[in-house]
């Protein structure tokens, strides 16, 4: 049972995708929210990405992660349909997964529907997402192998994630400072306190929402029983114009994204505001900073060419370091590829939440981790059915 705080008003740690998905669900409530990001405006951490997928996870036992990742997906593309203009900050394009090796396997009637999900009386449980095998035209369109395996995501699409992260910012309710790392966290009574690097107290409030991804270890480690596991991982994408494609390489673009082997986007502007090419992702551990490396651009180009073979031979010359433009980010990420949600521990440390460890997903998995943080202290009917709330709550680590 989660005691919930007499006065509807929090702060939050952090103005990424997932603090500002906190923020917004709580302010719509008529939460007061206080936002506190040490970046001078938003995407200054993996939000920043220029463009990526909303697209869900598949498995024959439509297994946790993929219930969870589907269910978030809709949660995203609802929360985009009623914040972002469509075409230029996202599109519900629907993505094809190149089934390189035929690995990925659909649940045993081809689709995937939402009866796992039916019992949770939410908006991101009411509709029906499918994910089913992709045809042959689909395939050719790609400029694939129309008798290759693929799976077709209808309910999947592409999102600048800094766009949605100043639309939920935009909430009335919502007040953001900028260029405001916080340095410590401190309990006070039933309030918790954030204090600046010169210890001046920033403010205080009864709720105190951590979303500061992986900087959230530092934080809170020195917490009793604090015990996330969270972990770097650095990634890079490579992008270009599409301008700088000559006319039979436009020709060859498919008029959807592509994943499977990390992932191809066009069409989406760039962070110039021209339309552009995307292909990401490296995946680095143990790494606590992010630049943009000469050698990812050629992972990111012998990615492409495993993923669309002929578009990649193609686009080789785009590679040039003339041409190509980077940009690279620190995910957070958590054993079981799920995020950490909710109290960490609502005895030892009442009123400090957690919304971090998005891991590769944050687009798919941020809106929903905020309406559950939302619907945990409103006391309303969970958007998710018990068992995949267990796997993400933040408590799920707290000492026993
Ligand atoms: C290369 C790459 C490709 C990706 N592609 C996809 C994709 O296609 N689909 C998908 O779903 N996900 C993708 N992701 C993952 C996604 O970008 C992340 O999961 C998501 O952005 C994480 O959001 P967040 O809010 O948790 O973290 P962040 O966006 O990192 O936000 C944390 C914020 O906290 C602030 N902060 C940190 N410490 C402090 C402090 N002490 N005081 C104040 N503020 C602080 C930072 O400035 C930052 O703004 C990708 C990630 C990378 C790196």
């Amino acid at each position: 049972m989660i005691r919930h705080p007499a006065e509807r008003r929090a702060i939050v740690i952090g103005a990424g995708l997932a603090g500002s998905a906190v923020a917004h669900s709580l302010a719509i409530r008529g939460w007061s929210v206080t936002v506190f990001d040490q970046g001078q405006g938003p995407g200054a951490g993996a939000s920043g990405l220029p463009a990526g997928l909303a697209a869900p996870h598949v498995s024959p036992d439509d297994h946790l992660l993929s219930r969870i990742t589907r269910a978030g997906v809709q949660a995203t593309l609802q929360r985009a349909r009623d914040l972002l203009p469509i075409g230029t900050d996202w599109a519900p394009t629907g993505v094809l997964e190149h089934n390189l090796g035929g690995k990925r396997r659909l649940p045993a009637e081809g689709g995937a529907t939402d009866n796992a999900l039916s019992s949770a009386s939410s908006s991101a449980s009411s509709s029906v997402s499918s994910s089913v095998p992709a045809t042959p035209a689909q395939m050719a369109t790609a400029g694939l192998d129309p008798k290759a395996p693929g799976i077709w995501h209808a309910q999947a699409g592409w999102i600048r994630p800094r766009q949605l992260v100043a639309a939920q910012l935009q909430t009335p309710g919502v007040q953001v400072h900028w260029g405001q790392p916080v340095q410590s966290v401190v309990q006070h009574g039933a309030q918790w306190a954030v204090q600046a690097v010169d210890g001046q107290r920033l403010g205080q409030a009864p709720l105190l929402v951590v979303a500061s991804a992986f900087d959230s270890l530092a934080l809170l480690q020195h917490l009793p029983g604090f015990a996330v596991p969270f972990n770097p991982l650095r990634g890079q994408i490579s992008f270009g114009r599409l301008s700088d494609l000559t006319e039979a390489q436009r020709l060859l673009l498919p008029p959807f994204p592509v994943n499977g082997h990390g992932s191809f986007i066009s069409g989406v502007p760039t962070p110039e505001g021209q339309a552009g090419w995307f292909i990401g992702s490296t995946f680095e551990r143990n790494c606590t900073q992010a630049p943009i490396l000469a050698q990812d651009h050629a992972a990111n180009r012998q990615r492409l060419q495993t993923l669309l073979p002929t578009l990649g031979q193609a686009m080789d010359q785009a590679f040039e370091a003339d041409r190509v433009q980077g940009w690279a980010g620190l995910r957070c990420t958590l054993p079981n590829r799920l995020p950490a949600v909710g109290p960490i521990d609502r005895h030892r440390l009442p009123g400090l939440w957690l919304s971090a460890g998005m891991g590769a997903r944050g687009i798919s998995l941020s809106v929903l981790c905020g309406e559950l943080t939302a619907a945990w202290l409103e006391n309303e009917p969970l958007p998710l059915p018990e068992d995949c709330v267990r796997h993400l709550a933040a408590e799920r680590y707290a000492a026993r």
